[in-house]
């Protein structure tokens, strides 16, 4: 099988590409950013697109992806493509609009995956996937005890497919990675290369993920980088990661992850650099 295409199978059958491209930039990015970068993720061979109507750039990505297809590059069933429920729009009579809107925007007839930040809006969501808006429904964000209380609803018709969290060797997740398969729920990475550092949200005094001398000396012994060793760190536990990139020589370097594997010795020092360092206190 093609390795750059690797794929997980999701609690509803659906398959999620493990490595997949985040779109988020700051606002003082201009917002053509997102569709070259966009472009160019989908031409080094990403396949998952990770948006959100709160990102203000579906416009863009989902002309991106409209072009590769008009271009025979891929086709829409080859993209998997995730947008997010913002917060104003958790009232079930809003949830439909809102996933709308987005499709409006995107110029697409559906979302493979919806990500939502509070289970009130999961009803509505449930009739989304129905009527065919939405291929999965997934979580942002929740600790267990919130998961718990989902996966407790009475009359949960589809129970979400993964939790999309910050996740790096700072923050490695593990007792929540461990629980969430203990569910058969993916855990989706993000900032899993420390973050854009984006000075409204993190902490300017925070450690800087990819200058740790601990993932500088693995990038020296494996003939890599810094970051891809902690792409690869993700994909070796079993968590589904997201790179962001704006750069076309890091957004092909990111596809590398698929080249090389680590050593279970690597694994494990990768393990002691938890720390607990959240870069984000307000999640997206
Ligand atoms: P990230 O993936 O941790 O990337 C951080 C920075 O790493 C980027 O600014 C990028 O800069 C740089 N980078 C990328 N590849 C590199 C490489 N090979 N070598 C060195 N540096 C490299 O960023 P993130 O935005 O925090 O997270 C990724 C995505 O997760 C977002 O875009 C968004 O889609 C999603 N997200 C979701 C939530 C949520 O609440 N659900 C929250 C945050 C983010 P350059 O662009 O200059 O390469």
């Amino acid at each position: 099988m093609d390795l750059k295409h690797q794929r997980v199978k999701l609690s509803d059958g659906h398959f999620i590409p493990v490595l997949g491209f985040g779109t988020y930039a700051s606002a003082e990015a201009p917002m053509v950013k997102a569709e070259e970068a966009t472009k160019l993720a989908i031409d080094a061979g990403f396949r998952r697109i990770d948006s959100a109507y709160i990102y203000d750039n579906e416009e863009e990505v989902g002309r991106a992806i409209r072009s590769k297809i008009s271009d025979g590059i891929v086709k829409r069933e080859d993209i998997f493509y995730t947008s997010k429920l913002w917060v104003t729009f958790l009232r079930p009579e809003l949830v439909r609009p809102a996933l709308e809107k987005s499709l409006k925007k995107l110029q697409l007839d559906y979302v493979d995956l919806y990500i939502i930040h509070f289970p009130a809006a999961l009803k509505a969501l449930e009739k989304c996937k129905d009527a065919g808006l939405v291929k999965s429904i997934g979580v942002s964000n929740f600790n267990r005890r919130q998961l718990e209380m989902i996966l407790n609803k009475p009359g949960l018709k589809y129970k979400p497919v993964c939790n999309q969290v910050e996740c790096h060797p700072y923050l490695n997740q593990s007792k929540l990675l461990d629980f969430c398969k203990s569910k058969d729920i993916v855990l989706v990475a993000y900032s899993a290369l420390g973050s854009t550092r984006d000075k409204r949200w993190v902490d300017q005094s925070s450690p800087v993920l990819l200058d740790d001398p601990v993932l500088g000396a693995l990038a020296k012994k494996h003939k890599r980088t810094p970051a891809l060793i902690a792409l690869r760190y993700q994909l070796q536990r079993g968590v589904v990661v997201l790179a962001k990139s704006c750069n076309e020589k890091r957004i092909k370097e990111n596809m590398q992850v698929f080249e090389f594997q680590l050593a279970s010795e690597d694994m494990k020092v990768l393990d002691g650099l938890n720390r607990n360092v959240r870069y984000f206190t307000l999640a997206l």
